[in-house]
């Protein structure tokens, strides 16, 4: 068996597959789409909360540090006032002065060699015109303006001003919202975080490259709150505990890099931001970020809506407001990282095969159970009985009879099915059944009483 996963996965390869056999599909296709919008298939949904399920059982249910909180999407516009989004939410937009397509600048010139970390507004369109260059159709480029990328709706029936609210552009603030309130009903000791789960939007000026850049998608967003004095030990172990979900997700860790944000690029709060980068079929780019935030998000609140965001330490008059540190994960980017680093071309007995090698507590279909030969009724209620054992113990499995066993086996690895059961007529003699290994393709027999 040759393995050529490791070299260039192409990423339409990946989408295709992922169309093909129901993980996700274009948003709203049958009225020709809507751009930046993802729809996840059967497949989809349960690899992507596998995925979701794994990061709440490390970093909430499996820790004593952690709470969960599931806030409102639609929050009150001075959340966003306050925290800056309504002024500074914003990406550089420049338009083709011809067709007037509108594109980031940042990108135009990173597609165009550039590197725009760091280069103010000014700074880009200076770029532009001294390398000359064009929009992707060949005309010339306005100069930019800033887009602000939150999507604007009203609450109730009055549409003016104070009816104003948007489409949370981030969980994180869904948390700080509530810092208060759970400090009340649980009094933690520090340090200790709050984590949520959640839809965020993001009017992207141009989406691409599949679901990593998309205008709706989920963060798993943690905000862990510290004594400021000791908030390097917690950054440290925090990225300790980032590695680890991704080691769990299977990433590989040479794939895996540390981004040090330099003082410029950094937000103007945080003393310490590190984006976790992966090698994405698209390249090199953001997975994630850890971000120490100081006590600015806090403060925020404080100034604002002029409520006490203090903490006392227990038995003390020790009170200050806690700094915080923020792990902020994007479910699209670890569901995309997930599917190329399962995505596996390889040749079995000469014969070409796709299959995703996913970590077996992610894969969306655990075990897929067929009879032999669909047209021999003592082989399909045998293989019914070892069906049912099976789904009672692990939910997801697949019944599959369709075409030859072949066949069925090149769907479940396109599938990424760890295991394949097949009941044949031996089974009906001895009550054992064939397993079929994903990976090394061999197959073993074991009792039908084992398998309970
Ligand atoms: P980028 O620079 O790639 O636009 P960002 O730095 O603006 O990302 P953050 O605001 O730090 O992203 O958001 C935290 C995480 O949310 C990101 O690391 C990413 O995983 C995810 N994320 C942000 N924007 C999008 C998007 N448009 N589509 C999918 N995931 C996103």
């Amino acid at each position: 068996m040759s393995d050529k996963s490791e070299k260039n996965v192409e990423m339409e390869n990946i989408v295709s597959l992922a169309k093909r056999r129901g993980f996700i599909y274009p948003g709203s296709d049958v009225y020709g789409g809507l751009s930046g919008t993802w729809d996840y298939g059967p497949l989809g949904v349960t690899l992507k909360r596998n995925i979701m399920q794994l990061w709440w059982k490390m970093f909430v249910d499996d820790r004593e540090d952690m709470y969960g909180v599931d806030a409102a999407i639609l929050m009150n516009q001075k959340v966003w006032q306050a925290s800056g989004h309504v002024d500074t939410f914003v990406d550089p937009l420049t338009e083709d002065t011809i067709n007037h397509r509108r594109f980031r600048t940042d990108h135009i010139l990173k597609d165009n060699g550039v590197d725009p970390d760091g280069l103010s507004m000014e700074q880009m369109d200076g770029a532009i015109i001294e390398k000359g260059i064009k929009s992707p159709d060949g005309n010339p480029l306005s100069p930019s303006r800033t887009f602000n990328m939150m999507f604007t709706t009203h609450v109730g029936a009055t549409f003016d001003e104070n009816s104003v609210s948007y489409l949370r552009p981030e969980t994180a603030q869904g948390i700080f919202t509530n810092y208060k309130n759970v400090v009340d009903n649980f009094y933690p000791d520090l340090p200790f975080g709050i984590a949520q789960q959640g839809k965020a939007f993001r009017n992207e000026i141009s989406p691409r490259d599949f679901i990593f850049r998309s205008r709706e998608f989920e963060q798993m967003e943690i905000e862990y709150f510290v004594d400021p004095s000791k908030w390097e030990e917690s950054f440290e172990a925090l990225l300790g505990n980032v590695h680890e979900f991704l080691d769990a997700l299977g990433l590989p860790a040479d794939k895996v890099h540390e981004l040090e944000v330099t003082d410029t690029d950094r937000a103007h709060y945080s003393k310490r931001t590190i984006d976790i980068e992966y090698d994405f079929p698209i390249g090199k780019e953001e997975l994630l970020g850890l971000a120490y935030r100081t006590d600015f998000d806090l403060m925020n609140i404080q100034n604002n809506a002029g409520k006490g965001m203090e903490y006392t330490i227990k038995g003390t008059n020790t009170k200050f407001v806690p700094h915080v540190i923020e792990p902020s994960f994007g479910v699209e980017r670890a569901v995309m990282a997930v599917l190329a680093a399962a995505y596996t071309e390889d040749e079995v007995n000469g014969e070409k095969r796709i299959v995703m090698k996913f970590p077996e507590h992610l894969a969306p279909v655990k075990y897929c159970v067929s009879p032999l030969l669909k047209n021999k009724p003592e082989l399909v209620a045998k293989a019914r009985e070892v069906y049912q054992i099976l789904k009672k113990k692990h939910g997801n499995v697949l019944w599959d009879d369709n075409g030859n066993i072949g066949k069925r086996y090149r769907r479940q690895d396109e599938i990424g099915t760890p295991h394949c059961v097949v009941i044949d007529f031996e089974t009906l003699e001895d009550n054992a059944v064939t397993i079929r290994d994903r990976d090394t393709t061999e197959q073993t027999r074991v009792s039908i009483e084992s398998l309970k």
